[in-house]
Parts: structure tokens; C-alpha cells; sequence
């Protein structure tokens, strides 16, 4: 889920900029404002308990906010992600925001804040005045309102620069000029996402080739188990040199080599976009040990890509490239029952949780790639 808040004193052009950061991010629009107006036209018991405070400039209570908001949010299960706009505006209501984005298992990705001197707002609101019709848009209560932003709302900026998610835009200019900096903004928040992908598929499906341009489009990092065990032999480690005379001897790397290695990956990695998994998992228990280390670094696999190519092709391109581990049919066929073997087992795992694409293998590169690409996308807006 993608959810923005929109900060800034009032006059600093939220009202303006919301229904086209709506349009272009498909989100559900919460104007703690407009919720509040609704109540008073509607002569609610909230309406009613909002309005004298309203009328004055002051803040309503977060009592009042954390009841028409949960009552919004949990009316729109379906949204992609929210625009609050006018909230929070407390201390406390930054706290209410975690807590309700929480309970829908998302966080707030980026607070805007739109920055206007004092006077080009009260200029802003007064010209407003002559057609909002809104009780509060006199030249007493905006001065009352700007205080109260300074004095209530300003600080909880700390709040949010503390977490790394405010992103302060210069709120000058035209609409337009405003709308294209909070833009760039986002995007380039969107780009930090991690994401996390395991590329499935057999000895000769194309995946290594798939992974290569994968990495240089979502400028991720491979990550193959395969790899790192070739560099640890390269660079003649201890454990390099135990690994090769496990791997002369024709025996299987023990998991616990392997996920130290994978472990030491992805902690020298942090703040990359993320990696694509090859070759690992390669068993159940190195999936589940994958999820766990992930989840250690505060991240998760997020789509797991099966590139699927009939047996009978695989075995004719296997052939064809002749290297030369796969000169004769008979390691071929080994090669290829290995793959099945494991690749049902990780399927499963994947299947149940939802996150297992199927990818049909079959097909010019760049086809192949574009299938890809496709459902990468897609987690990526998922992830968001
Ligand atoms: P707005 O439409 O955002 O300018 O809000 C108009 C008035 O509604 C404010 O001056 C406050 O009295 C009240 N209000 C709106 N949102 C909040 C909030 N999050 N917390 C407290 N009061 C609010």
C-alpha cells in the first residue's frame, strides 16, 4: 500500500494538490477537515461536539479524529492506499496514524510537508474566503489557525524526520510546478522499496540469463548460492578449501555453509533494492531459513518466479549448448530430475502463501523477459 500525508499550514495549497496526487496514485482520499464539515452538515453527535472548536480555530480533540478516521478506513477495506490530508496534526495523532495503518498491516510511506510562509497563506485564505463559505475562513480565526499550526501541528514534523519518511516541498509556485516536486518525491521513494525475488526454474530455462536482466532493470543485486561457493574456492578460504573437497567428493554443501554465506550476503547489503535469489533455496529448509533471514533484516521474498519449460525443450537446449558438464545425456537427465525434485517441493511452500508465479519459459528472450518484468511490477505495487 502506497499512503501519503499531506502536512503543511492551512493556505498551503493540500486541498489543491489532493485530488491530483489521488488520480495519479489511485488513492482514497481522508480529509479529517471534510469528515468534520460532513459531521456538522449532518447535525451528528460529532458534528455538534466539533463545530464551536471549528468555528473558533482551534483543534479538535484526537478523541473526535480516531473516530470518524477508523470508521473511514474501516468503511474502505479495498483501497490501494490512503491521502490524509489535515492529519495528523498532533503529536498523538501521529501515534493514532501508526496505530490504524498498522492494524492494516501497512505504514505511512511519506509525510509531505508543503512549505508557504505565514503571509502567502493568510493572503491564500482570504482570497478563499470570498467563495469557501467555511465558518473558519475569517481574518481572526485564520490568524487563530496558523497559530495553532505552529505551536500543535509544526513539531510533529520531528516525529516523522525521526523515522526517515518526511519529505519537505517547496509549496511556491504554480499548481502544476508544486504538483511535479511532491511527485518526483514520492517516485523516488517508491524506488526504495525492497524487493525481494527467488527466480525458480530448470538447468537450461534461461534463468541465468533472465536474472541478468532483471538485476540491471530493477537494479537489484543476484544473489547465487552457486557463486558464492565458487568464490569462496577462488579466493582459497578455509572454507573454501573444505567446500571443494566436498564438491570433488560429489557430496552436497551442508545447509549450514550455505546459509552462512547467503546470511553474510544480505547483511553487507542493506539498502540496495534488494536481491534476486538463484539457486537458493534449493530445498524446503533453506526456504524456510530464507524467510527467516530475511525477516531478521526487515524484509521478505515478495514473489518467487517459476520459469516453466517442458522437460523434452530443456533437454534439446541442454544438449545444443554442449558445456561441459552436460556432454552426455545421462548427467543431462540427472541435472534435470535434481531440479524437479526440489523445484515440487519449493512450489508448494510458495504456492500456499500466495506468492508463486508461474512464468511460461517458452519463447524469444525478450518475450520471456516482458512475462516476467510484468509480474515483478506488480509486486513491486503490492510491496508499496
Ligand atoms: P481543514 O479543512 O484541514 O483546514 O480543517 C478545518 C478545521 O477542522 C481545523 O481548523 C480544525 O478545527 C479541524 N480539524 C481538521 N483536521 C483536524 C485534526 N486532524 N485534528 C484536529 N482538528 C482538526
Amino acid at each position: 500500500m502506497l499512503n501519503i500525508a499531506l502536512f503543511g499550514p492551512p493556505g498551503a495549497g493540500k486541498g489543491t494538490q489532493s485530488p491530483m496526487l489521488m488520480e495519479r496514485y489511485g488513492l482514497f482520499y481522508i480529509s479529517t477537515g471534510d469528515l468534520l464539515r460532513a459531521e456538522m452538515r449532518n447535525k451528528t453527535d460529532l458534528g455538534r461536539a466539533a463545530k464551536d472548536i471549528i468555528a473558533k480555530g482551534g483543534l479538535v480533540s484526537d478523541e473526535i479524529i480516531v473516530q470518524i478516521l477508523e470508521s473511514t478506513i474501516h468503511d474502505n477495506p479495498q483501497a490501494n492506499g490512503f491521502l490524509f490530508d489535515g492529519f495528523p496534526r498532533t503529536w498523538v495523532q501521529a501515534y493514532i496514524l501508526d496505530g490504524l495503518l498498522l492494524k492494516l498491516h501497512t505504514s505511512l510511506t511519506s509525510l509531505v510537508s508543503l512549505e508557504v510562509p505565514v503571509e502567502v497563506c493568510t493572503e491564500r485564505l482570504l482570497a478563499r474566503a470570498t467563495v469557501s463559505g467555511r465558518i473558519d475562513d475569517t481574518r481572526e480565526v485564520i490568524e487563530v489557525r496558523l497559530r495553532e499550526y505552529k505551536d500543535k501541528t509544526a513539531p510533529v514534523l520531528k516525529f516523522f524526520d525521526e523515522r526517515g519518511v518526511h519529505q519537505a516541498v517547496d509549496g511556491l509556485g504554480t499548481v502544476d510546478q508544486i504538483f511535479q516536486r511532491i511527485c518526483d518525491g514520492i517516485d523516488r521513494t517508491l524506488q526504495n522499496v525492497q524487493m525481494n525475488i527467488v527466480l525458480l526454474g530448470g538447468p537450461g530455462s534461461g534463468r541465468g540469463t533472465q536474472a541478468g536482466q532483471l538485476a540491471a532493470k530493477y537494479n537489484m543485486t543476484i544473489l547465487s548460492a552457486g557463486d558464492l561457493l565458487q568464490e569462496e574456492i577462488r579466493r582459497g578460504s578455509a572454507l573454501g578449501q573444505k567446500v571443494s573437497a566436498q564438491m570433488e567428493e560429489g557430496a552436497l554443501v551442508p545447509d549450514e555453509v550455505v546459509i552462512g554465506l547467503v546470511e553474510e550476503r544480505i547483511r553487507s547489503n542493506s539498502g540496495r533494492t534488494g536481491f534476486i535469489f538463484q539457486g537458493f533455496p534449493r530445498t524446503l529448509v533453506q526456504a524456510y531459513i530464507l524467510d527467516g533471514l530475511l525477516r531478521k533484516a526487515g524484509s521478505q521474498v515478495n514473489c518467487v518466479l517459476n520459469l516453466r519449460v517442458p522437460t523434452l525443450e530443456l533437454l534439446q537446449r541442454l544438449a545444443a549448448r554442449g558445456r561441459h558438464y552436460d556432454l552426455s545425456t545421462a548427467t543431462i537427465v540427472q541435472r534435470l530430475q535434481a531440479y524437479e525434485r526440489y523445484e515440487g517441493a519449493l512450489s508448494r511452500y510458495y504456492e500456499n502463501s500466495g506468492r508463486l508465479h508461474a512464468i511460461d519459459g517458452v519463447g524469444s528472450t525478450e518475450e520471456v523477459f516482458q512475462r516476467m518484468a510484468e509480474q515483478v511490477d506488480a509486486a513491486f505495487r503490492r510491496a508499496r
